[in-house]
Formats: structure tokens, sequence, C-alpha cells
């Protein structure tokens, strides 16, 4: 299967990140999601959501994969308990283009650690 921009899997970086071949600093792991710092941080804490399985973005979630969301946002609770980010965060998924999705492999950012603004740029 091909992701957007005609990358395949096997060159996708975030599915060399699940498989270890490009280091990342784990935030956190079950069978279906992986969690890591985001290597260009926004905000004082940035954390990068992705399913392990490759979806190239939001517009290829369907009937078949969707569950794996639902994963991914229990993984997000998890850690933000874990990390203490009761004063709140942002979820956020870039999807194509205009939105500036610049991974073609599914992932929700989680930003805390500061105020934010809205509407986002
Ligand atoms: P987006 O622009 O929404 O597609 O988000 C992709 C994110 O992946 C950006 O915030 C990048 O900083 C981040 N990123 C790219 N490569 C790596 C990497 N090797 N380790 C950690 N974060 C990365």
């Amino acid at each position: 299967m091909n992701g957007v921009r005609g990358e395949s899997m096997s060159e996708c970086i975030f599915c060399k990140i699940v498989s270890g071949e490009i280091p990342s600093n784990m935030v956190y792991e079950d069978e279906t999601v992986y969690a890591f710092y985001d290597n260009n941080p926004q905000a004082p804490v940035h954390i990068l959501f992705i399913p392990k399985q490759h979806i190239a973005s939001t517009s290829e979630i369907n009937k078949e994969n969707s569950s794996v969301v639902a994963d991914i946002f229990e993984a997000i609770a998890v850690a933000a308990n874990e990390l203490n980010l009761d004063e709140g965060y942002r979820v956020v998924s870039n999807c194509g283009r205009q939105a500036q999705q610049s991974v073609p492999h599914l992932h929700f950012h989680v930003l805390a650690g500061r105020d934010m603004t809205w509407p986002p740029g």
C-alpha cells in the first residue's frame, strides 16, 4: 500500500521509528500504538501518537482500521495522566498539503505546557 506522495511503507520514517530503525524518545507503547517526543517541539511538551500500522492520514481512516484511533485516544489519556498534564493539552492531526502535513503516516500531536491560542494558524 502506498501513502500520500507515492511514499511506500518501507520508506516511511514513522514506520522506521516503530521498527526501531530510526531512534526515538519513546513515551508510550502498546500492541497498536507508539508515542514519542517530537524532535522539533512546538511546546514544552510535544508528543506524537501514531498507529503501528501504516495509515497515511485521517483521510485513510475507514471501518477496517478505525479502532486504532480509539486506541490512540485511550493512550493519550493514559500518557496525559502519567505526565500530569493537568493544565490541559491540545490534540492536533494535520491532514494534507494545506494543513501542512509533512509526514504521511497518521499522527496526533499532543501539545502542552504553555497557553495556546485559537484559532490555530
Ligand atoms: P506534521 O507536520 O503534522 O506531519 O508533523 C510531523 C511531525 O513529525 C513534525 O512535528 C516533526 O517535527 C516530527 N518529526 C519528523 N521526524 C521526526 C523524528 N525522526 N523524530 C521525532 N519527530 C519527528
